[in-house]
């Protein structure tokens, strides 16, 4: 698990059909003889579909309310609270993002 999997134009256009047909993602999986998770993550990666999860987030980081949580910063483990799936405390972020930041996909990347 974790590892990007690589799907070609021809899976990507079978996804697209497949979701205009409304087929269940158990039948894209097995088409694709991947896991579900793995034809969700590439829908979601792609554009082809947004999923709860990935809605919360964008959601979260534009209201009031948002949540914090004091998940130890992936980089200095620092437990300052933080706006809740930010997963780098505000000093680490800058850092990351004058570096380049993190490739595109490391959020399916667990
Ligand atoms: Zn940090």
């Amino acid at each position: 698990m974790g590892k990007p999997v690589k799907v070609s134009k021809r899976d990507l256009e079978y996804l697209a059909n497949a979701l205009k047909e409304k087929k269940p993602y158990t039948e894209m999986a097995r088409h694709l003889k991947i896991c579900v998770d793995t034809v969700k993550r590439i829908l979601q990666r792609e554009g082809l579909a947004e999923f709860e999860g990935a809605k919360y987030v964008v959601a979260l980081s534009n209201t009031k309310n948002t949540k914090y949580w004091n998940r130890p910063c992936m980089k200095c483990k620092g437990t300052k609270s933080r706006p809740k799936w930010q997963y780098f405390c505000v000093k680490c972020k800058e850092i990351n993002e004058q570096y380049s930041g993190l490739p595109s996909e490391w959020l399916w990347d667990d």
